[in-house]
C-alpha cells in the first residue's frame, strides 16, 4: 500500500506581493513577510520561492537580500500562467466572524471569482470588515495555488442585489427548488445563499420574480448558511465548473 502522502504537500513557500512581477524584476517584501520567510520558515539568501501579483501568473524568485526585518527577492522566471476560475461568485448573508472567515477561506480555495456580502432583514452581522476578508482570501489563495485572488466587493442590500445582477442567479431555497445536481449549467452564474434565519417570504418572493433566478435546492437537509454556501460552490464546480 502507498505510504499516506505528507501533509501538507512539499514544495516552495508561496506569497502574494502588491509588486508587478515579472522576469529579472526585483521584490521588497513587506516586514510581516520577511518575518514570515526569515524568522519563521528560516530561509535565507539564495533560497527560492514562488510569488504572484494576482495578474501576472505564478513566478520563481530567489532571496537576493535576508537582513533582520526586510528582504529583497531576484524574480527569475514565471512557472505559471494567470489561470482563469470559472465565472461563478458567491452572494453570502454575512454570518458570524469565525463563519464568515470560514467561508471566505474556503471559498477562495473552491474556485469563486467573486465574494459579495448581501444585507439582508435577518442578517445578523451588519458590519463586515473587508480588508480581514482580504487577508484571509489572500492567504487561503497562496496555500492553495490559486494565481487570481477573489474579488471581494463592499457589501449590498439585497434589494439593490437584485435590481443590479445580469447573471443565472442560483438562490439556494431551502423551501424548494430544482435539484442542485441538474440545474447548473456553464456560464456567468452568482449563488445566492441566505442568512442563518433565511430570506423572509418577501425576500424569497423578490429573489424569485428576479429575471435569471433558478431556485436551487441543496438536498432534504437544512444546512447552516456557510455549509450551504461551500455545498452549491462545490456543486457549481463539479457540474458547470472547472471539475469536469
Ligand atoms: N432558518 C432557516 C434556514 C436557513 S439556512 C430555516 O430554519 O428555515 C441558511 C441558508 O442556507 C438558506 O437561506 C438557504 O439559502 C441555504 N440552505 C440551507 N439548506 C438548504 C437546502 N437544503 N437547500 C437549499 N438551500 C439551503
Amino acid at each position: 500500500m502507498p505510504a499516506t502522502p505528507a501533509w501538507p504537500p512539499k514544495s516552495l513557500p508561496r506569497l502574494f506581493v502588491r509588486t508587478a512581477l515579472g522576469e529579472g524584476g526585483r521584490v521588497e517584501l513587506e516586514p510581516a513577510q520577511a518575518n514570515y520567510f526569515g524568522n519563521v520558515l528560516r530561509l535565507g539568501e539564495g533560497a527560492e520561492v514562488l510569488l504572484f501579483d494576482g495578474v501576472s501568473g505564478e513566478w520563481l524568485a530567489r532571496i537576493a537580500e535576508a537582513g533582520k526585518k526586510r528582504m529583497a527577492l531576484s524574480v527569475e522566471r514565471r512557472t505559471r500562467e494567470a489561470e482563469r476560475v470559472p465565472d461563478v461568485w458567491l452572494a453570502f448573508a454575512p454570518v458570524k466572524r469565525a463563519q464568515t472567515d470560514w467561508l471566505v477561506e474556503k471559498a477562495t480555495e473552491l474556485g469563486a471569482a467573486k465574494l459579495l456580502p448581501v444585507i439582508t432583514q435577518r442578517t445578523i452581522v451588519e458590519r463586515v470588515k473587508l480588508e480581514r476578508l482580504e487577508v484571509i482570501a489572500i492567504e487561503a489563495a497562496e496555500q492553495c495555488g490559486r494565481t487570481v485572488l477573489p474579488e471581494i466587493a463592499e457589501p449590498v442590500a439585497l434589494v439593490a442585489f437584485l435590481k443590479g445582477n445580469e447573471r443565472t442567479l442560483y438562490f439556494a431555497d431551502e423551501s424548494g427548488g430544482e435539484a442542485a445536481a441538474t440545474a447548473f449549467k456553464p456560464g456567468a452564474a452568482t449563488i445566492l445563499i441566505g442568512p442563518e434565519g433565511g430570506f423572509t417570504p418577501d425576500e424569497r418572493a423578490a429573489i424569485r420574480a428576479a429575471p435569471k433566478a433558478v431556485a436551487i435546492s441543496l438536498g432534504p437537509r437544512i444546512l447552516r448558511a456557510e455549509t450551504a454556501a461551500l455545498a452549491a460552490l462545490a456543486a457549481y464546480m463539479a457540474l458547470a465548473g472547472d471539475w469536469r
